[in-house]
């Protein structure tokens, strides 16, 4: 299912989810279902359909190739995905010129929530250049030991941000529903 369209304000978001269970005498895949829920974005949020849903990604940072790699495969594997915006890049970023990419800036974190925090600005907000300073994603890795399902649920909530969404508990109240969704999933609330 293609998602990010040039007319769209709510969207969403399908997730297929398989797993195999397996005996001795008859494995057998079960289908557990598909979850659809409409994702809340920001009021006036520049969209990436200006720019020809491409989103430039760099890396301010050097090491942590682990947790880069582990981050950029989640990204590809969910929004990437599940929308038709294309995140070109993924190399270092430039230290000089005007050219305006979602730069990613690393620091280090200890243990606390599983090794691996972030935050991000909005939509095309969350480009800058080199001479801004001020990247539009900042992660936080305890390098080499941070776990990767943690790492990969930061990656794609942080890059969830930065294609224009909010977090849910702060979108417009509605009537009579509560989120489940992977994208703030109660047991994942977490300051990031
Ligand atoms: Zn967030």
């Amino acid at each position: 299912m293609k998602i990010y369209s040039a007319n769209w304000r709510r969207s969403v978001i399908s997730l297929v989810g398989t797993i195999l269970l397996g005996s001795a005498i008859a494995p057998s895949q079960e289908h557990i279902g598909q979850i659809s829920q409409q994702l809340t974005t920001k009021q006036g949020v520049k969209y990436w359909t200006t720019r020809g849903n491409v989103v430039p990604v760099c890396w301010e940072t050097t090491g942590y190739d682990r947790e880069k790699q582990i981050s950029k495969s989640a990204v590809m594997n969910s929004w990437g995905y599940w929308t038709n915006i294309t995140f070109t890049g993924w190399g270092s970023c430039p230290t000089s010129g005007d050219a305006e990419l979602v730069r990613i800036r690393i620091g280090p974190q200890g243990p606390e929530n599983a090794g691996a925090g972030g935050q991000a600005r909005i939509g095309e907000d969350a480009l800058s250049k080199a001479a801004d300073n001020s990247p539009g994603m900042n992660l936080g890795f305890d390098a080499n030991v941070a776990d990767q399902g943690r790492v990969e649920y930061v990656a794609i909530h942080e890059f969830g941000h930065i294609l224009g969404f909010i977090h849910e508990q702060d979108a417009p109240r509605r009537c009579c529903r509560r989120s489940t969704n992977l994208w703030n999933s109660p047991s994942k609330r977490r300051k990031s």
